[in-house]
């Protein structure tokens, strides 16, 4: 029996276990990946979630290190959709049947933001009947602008830790009052205090970052009793502070190994909470989403953001599907995720098994 296998017979998942089956050799993977996609299968599921994906807006005031539309960039036109583009995102989806949409945007706490997120989700619930359930992903907010959004009808959230080390979250940070590590474990707490169903994650293959940094963010999902992750290699934007390591980074195939493994450690951890295929992971291979499937994760995001918008919501560098209208990655989705060996979940919410459970 290989060091892999043993683990997993015993299912003992803690530091020094979880950090040996994230160093797994690809031979020793396979066994791995066979597990996570058992338990899959056993706790949620062959099914996939569709969340229509809307980037509301690339106006950020915020300059983490990493990200292609921190605030310091200025080689984007900015945008901020308007709210019949937003309805008629959130209409595809719904005549869709996709039953989800996130709703997503760089990250401000002014007022008139504020009110049009909350104005916006209640048109949504209106114009779909209360049929959609709606995901947010706009970044840390005041525990009352979480509750407002909350009541005006959104269901989830998610706030990614980025990295769960303290120290490293300051090395990909500005280090001021805006970007403090312990704002984003508050608003974690004030989401969950609130009652959304509540997604974080990481990104993974980031400068500094070790493996054993990466076996810590899994312990710190299931500490936190997170719902839902969304986790994805990191990919280097030259318009960024980071872009300067890029020399001590791992390789894309190395990030894209290391990010499938993530996924099949947590599904054997997290068995019946939702995990997200993300983007990132098609940006290295076109194949990158329905690997992660065959991994142990249940969730997709298509790209719902209008054509004219895509080339401005550049968070790194080649992300796909920039020319793709939704019905072209809708079809162009279907037959992978058949390859894949799963089935869409039409007109289901999909509401993390967790989160209900705990309720
Ligand atoms: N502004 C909100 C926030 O930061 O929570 C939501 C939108 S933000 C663009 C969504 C996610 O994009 C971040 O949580 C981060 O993990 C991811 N991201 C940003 N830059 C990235 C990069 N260079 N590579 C991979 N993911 C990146
Ligand atoms: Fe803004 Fe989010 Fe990008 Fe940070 S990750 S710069 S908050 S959009």
């Amino acid at each position: 029996m290989t060091k892999v296998e043993e683990i997993l017979e015993k299912g003992n998942f803690e530091k020094e276990t979880i950090t040996a089956l994230l160093l797994a050799g690809e031979e020793d993977s396979g066994a791995l990946f066979r597990k996570a996609r058992e338990i899959k299968k056993e706790f949620v599921g062959n099914r996939v979630y569709f969340r229509g994906l809307i980037e509301y807006s690339n106006y950020c005031a915020k300059n983490c290190f990493y990200c292609g539309i921190r605030s310091g960039n200025s080689r984007y036109a900015r945008y901020e959709m308007t709210g019949d583009e937003v309805l008629e995102a959130a209409r595809y989806a719904w005549q869709n049947r996709f039953a989800s949409i996130v709703l997503q945007s760089g990250e401000r706490d002014d007022e008139g933001f504020i009110a049009k997120i909350e104005q916006l989700i209640g048109s949504i619930q209106d114009m779909a009947r209360n049929e959609l359930h709606i995901t947010l992903s706009l970044g840390e907010q005041k525990p009352e602008t979480y509750r407002r959004w909350f009541k005006a009808g959104a269901h989830r959230y998610l706030l990614r830790i980025e990295d769960a080390n303290a120290e490293l979250y300051r090395k990909l940070h500005p280090n001021d009052r805006h970007h403090a590590y312990q704002s984003r474990i508050d608003a974690l707490m004030a989401l969950r205090a609130t009652g959304y169903q509540v997604g974080t994650g990481v990104m993974i293959g980031l400068p500094f970052q070790t493996v054993s940094d990466l076996a810590d963010d899994l312990i710190f999902f299931r500490d936190l009793d997170v719902d839902m992750v969304g986790m994805g290699p990191y990919i280097e934007h030259q318009d960024t502070p980071l872009y300067e390591h890029r020399n001590q980074l791992l390789s894309l195939r190395e990030r894209l190994q290391l990010s499938l493994k993530m996924v099949a450690v947590l599904r054997i951890m997290m068995k019946d909470i939702n995990i997200a295929a993300t983007t990132a992971l098609q940006t290295i291979d076109p194949m990158g989403r329905e690997k992660a499937l065959q991994a142990g994760a249940n969730v997709i995001m298509p790209n719902l953001t209008p054509v004219k918008y895509r080339q401005d919501y550049l968070l790194y560098e080649n992300k796909p599907c920039l020319d793709e209208e939704a019905d072209q990655c809708k079809s162009c989705l279907e037959t992978r995720i058949q390859m894949a060996g799963d089935t869409i979940a039409y007109g289901e919410w999909g509401d993390s098994k967790h989160f209900e459970k705990r309720k």
